[in-house]
């Protein structure tokens, strides 16, 4: 069979994979995409919410100032090259969980994450089960990406690039200067697994803390009062409204199962959490599970093999993937292509 030449091989066709290959595509490099997406369903799963504020101590996310406007630049790119409408900029509303959290809420507006965080609402809100008194705090510049259309609208624009099969790790022929695998050729194989790199017998050194997460699709009897319809609700869970009474509802997390099969229990926990907002009956549609590529360090990981400079790897965009990837791409693809050197808190380097 006749060899095929590209730049690079992406493996995989989650966030990671799929948001490289527009930023290389971007740039004008040429790549296949080896992905049997049934291996790790985490990115079409995900709720696809980007949200600048970690809650547990109510500060910034890593790099947020940078990585928000660049990813919000880069989806509404990626629409108008795809033609579908994808991102949905929706403002959040924390639930507050004391009034405590009240307080720091309002000590943070006047700091550094100020520019994140809008009023508190205290008005009571009798329409919902929500126990209101502490406060309700408006997070600005969120919003949701529709993962699973952004993934196979881009499979589908890439489709001449695209194979569809279980990338195996034998059959890779290095050379001095590029690699072979199987009938095609490239500089650069470029491993975005996901989770999977578990198995990847190159990146061994790469120890990830992955975290299962189960999600509800469910449609509501009636609509929901303004107050959660207007907002990606956040309370113990997010509520995210995706149009005609239907929402998102997710995640739990879970460090010890490591498979995509949805419990019993990550229904009734996310059922409880539903319960503790409204009363209003539900029918849900679909119950989903993923397991999240995070790292212990919670930083994302990329770069270039230690020894073996023909391959590199994309991965560890844990919890944030809808805002982390397209900043991240950019930073792999500066490396690889123009040699930019990239941050040593994000280097696979540093793994040793
Ligand atoms: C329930 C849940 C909700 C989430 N909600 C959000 C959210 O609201 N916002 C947010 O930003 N993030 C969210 N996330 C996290 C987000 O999904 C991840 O950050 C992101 O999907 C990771 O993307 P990835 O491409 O690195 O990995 P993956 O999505 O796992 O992609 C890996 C790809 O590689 C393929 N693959 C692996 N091994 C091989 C192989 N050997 N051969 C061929 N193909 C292979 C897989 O099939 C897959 O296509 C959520 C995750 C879960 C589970």
């Amino acid at each position: 069979m006749k060899m095929q030449h590209s730049d690079f091989i992406i493996v995989g066709s989650g966030l990671a994979g799929i948001t490289l290959a527009h930023t290389l595509h971007q740039q004008g490099f040429s790549f296949k995409i080896i992905s049997e997406p049934q291996m790790s369903r985490c990115s079409m799963v995900a709720a696809g919410v980007y949200n600048p504020v970690v809650f547990y101590r109510i500060t910034k996310s890593y790099l947020a100032d940078l990585v928000l406007p660049y990813a919000e630049q880069f989806y509404k790119s990626v629409e108008t090259v795809l033609n579908k409408k994808l991102l949905s900029p929706l403002p959040l509303a924390r639930v507050m969980a004391s009034r405590n959290e009240q307080e720091l809420w309002q000590k943070r507006r006047e700091e550094g994450v100020g520019e994140y965080l809008g009023a508190l609402l205290t008005e009571p809100m009798p329409s919902i089960n929500l126990s209101i008194s502490d406060g309700l705090g408006i997070v600005k510049n969120t919003g949701a990406l529709d993962c699973a259309s952004y993934i196979e609208a881009s499979l589908d624009y890439f489709k001449t690039s695209y194979i569809q099969e279980k990338f195996d790790y034998q059959s890779i022929v290095f050379h001095e200067t590029n690699i072979a695998y199987k009938n095609y050729q490239a500089r650069q194989i470029i491993f975005c697994e996901g989770h999977q790199i578990s198995e990847n017998p190159f990146f061994k050194n790469v120890i990830l803390k992955p975290v299962k997460g189960e999600i509800l699709t469910l449609k509501f009897t009636e609509p929901l009062p303004d107050e959660v319809s207007n907002y990606i609700l956040n309370k113990k869970c997010y509520l995210l409204p995706i149009g005609n009474n239907i929402y998102k509802v997710g995640a739990t997390y879970n460090w010890r199962e490591l498979n995509e099969w949805p419990t019993p229990d990550g229904l009734l926990e996310l059922e409880k959490n539903i319960r503790d907002i409204t009363s209003i009956p539900f029918t849900i549609l679909e119950h989903r599970a993923g397991v999240r590529p995070a790292a212990s360090d919670r930083r994302p990981i990329l770069g270039i093999h230690q020894q073996k400079k023909q391959l590199a790897v994309f991965n560890g965009l844990g919890t944030k993937g809808v805002m982390l990837a397209p900043y991240f791409a950019n930073a792999l693809t500066g490396l690889l292509c123009h040699s930019t050197p990239i941050h040593k808190e994000v280097d696979v380097a540093r793994f040793g």
